[in-house]
């Protein structure tokens, strides 16, 4: 028998335990009645405790729909005293009758229809068949929602009997019916407001969800994703919430209000900071690139420049080899590594217009002294990486340089 149904409230209860079941290896058992809900209807299963253990899981048997709750462990005894875990249980009746409202607020307000609802311990949603809704309407929606939570409505399950005078075509219903109990259909109305066939645990007065609050709403091809909090939910996220605008204020010294305009300050302080270092890294990298060639002596028509920098931005060392080679009869062979002695290095050969050599073989050939030595590019311009210390680095350019000169 599922209590549940007629009686949400109540947790702790003794049953008979009627068959003893494995699920994927764990014992479970089946009770003469119970109060424990199982997955279903988009509502997570209960949890807590049956004669000391704990409840893993509970599941609706497909072929006779027992409820079947699954344990950590094997329970004695054939009378056995059983506790739901109420904070989870009452998490999941505040969303699933703000669920109700919200839903119906929307086919109210926006004439949009909720075509699915997902509740979990990370995220609670319903899906909307209709998308770019404006941000008064979803205010609107809001504004209904909590107005029927504050006037702490009365919440009743009623069975309808089919093909009665209350025959469920004559009742306002929202989702199809998920849960057809034997002589009818559950339905949850919330005095007048909704009436929706479900199978779920509700709160008895619409005031016992506290607040309903839409967080985002989200395109998803033609249907809109809704993200909600209810309750204690809804609490936790304000709370998370002014913790962060508190520290922002504070970080920025300015008031709430002005905290966005205090942040795009300094997004646009940031760019032209970082416009600045780039003009002053250039004309450094330019007086770098005159003094190399000055003081790199010229053999046979040709200039190698080879440095092996240490933990220097791989960007700027290219910029140099490029300003380099700009000189004619100019080979540049530059390397940075980490430090560390395993560290990954990076390697860039490049050469002035005017040379014959082959930069993306010499490079290959340089970097199969590492084990993950990986790269490549073009005759004039190659570069790459591996695995190497910065003495291997400094040994593997004397040996390019060596192939260059042979
Ligand atoms: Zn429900």
């Amino acid at each position: 028998m599922r209590l549940y149904y007629d009686d949400a409230y109540t947790r702790d209860f003794t049953a008979r335990i009627v068959e003893r079941v494995t699920v994927d290896g764990h014992p479970a058992v089946i009770l003469d009645q119970t109060f424990f809900y199982p997955t279903s209807g988009g509502q997570p299963n209960d949890t807590g405790m049956i004669g000391g253990v704990a409840v893993l899981d509970v599941t609706a048997r497909k072929d006779d729909g027992a409820v079947v709750h699954v344990l950590a462990s094997e329970v004695e005894g054939e009378t056995v005293a059983c506790a739901v875990d109420w904070t989870r249980r009452f998490d999941h009746m505040q969303h699933h009758t703000g669920q109700h409202i919200l839903s119906q607020a929307f086919v109210q307000v926006a004439q949009a229809s909720t075509v699915g609802f997902h509740l979990s311990s990370e995220s609670i949603t319903i899906d909307l068949d209709k998308t770019n809704l404006p941000d008064e309407t979803v205010a609107a929606v809001e504004t209904l929602t909590n107005d029927v939570v504050w006037a702490d409505r009365p919440v009743v399950a009623r069975i309808i009997q089919q093909g009665g005078s209350h025959d469920a075509e004559n009742v306002r219903i929202r989702k199809l019916p998920e849960h057809l109990l034997t002589g009818g259909l559950r339905v949850i109305d919330i005095d007048g407001f909704d009436v929706t066939a479900c199978g779920g645990t509700h709160v008895a007065r619409t005031g016992e969800i506290g607040l309903i609050k839409i967080l985002k709403l989200e395109k998803r091809g033609d249907k809109t994703r809704v993200e909600f909090r209810c309750g204690a939910r809804a609490l936790r996220d304000y709370r998370e919430k002014n913790a962060i605008t508190n520290q922002l204020m504070a970080d920025l010294t300015c008031a709430l209000v002005d905290v966005p305009q205090a942040v795009a300050r300094l997004q646009e302080d940031f760019k032209a900071e970082q416009r600045a270092a780039k003009g002053a890294t250039g004309q450094l990298i330019e007086y770098e690139a005159l003094r190399l060639l000055a003081e790199t002596p010229v053999t046979n028509g040709v200039r190698v420049v080879k440095r092996a920098f240490t933990s220097r931005n791989f960007g700027e060392v290219r910029i140099l080899a490029a300003r380099l080679t700009q000189e004619p009869g100019t080979v540049a062979l530059l390397a940075t590594s980490d430090e560390t002695v395993t560290g990954k290095a990076q390697l860039v050969f490049a050469h002035s217009p005017d040379l014959p050599h082959d930069m993306n073989t010499l490079l290959k050939q340089t970097l199969a002294r590492f084990p993950d030595g990986r790269g490549g590019g073009q005759p004039q311009m190659a570069q790459g990486g591996g695995s190497a210390s910065p003495d291997e680095i400094k040994s593997a350019l004397d040996a390019a340089e060596q192939t260059l000169s042979s």
